[in-house]
């Protein structure tokens, strides 16, 4: 759990994800527009991600920590 030490706020914070693993890849067909989106869903076998608070999503400060 992460903490901004300026404004006390434990919810919201900006950061960066790297997801990383084994996923199933489909195509998803948004119909109307003929518009078609590749899909991603994690595959049970492996998966592991890496995430990175950058800055409390509230005051913008960088003053985190990990309570
Ligand atoms: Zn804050």
């Amino acid at each position: 759990m992460y903490k901004c030490l300026n404004c006390g706020n434990t919810e919201k914070f900006l950061g960066h994800a790297q997801e990383m693993g084994e996923v199933i890849i489909y195509k998803e067909d948004f119909s109307s527009k003929n518009l078609y989106e590749w899909i991603y869903m994690a595959s049970k076998k492996s998966w592991s991600y890496d995430l990175k608070i950058k800055k409390c999503f509230i005051c913008n400060s960088e003053n985190i920590i990990d309570i």
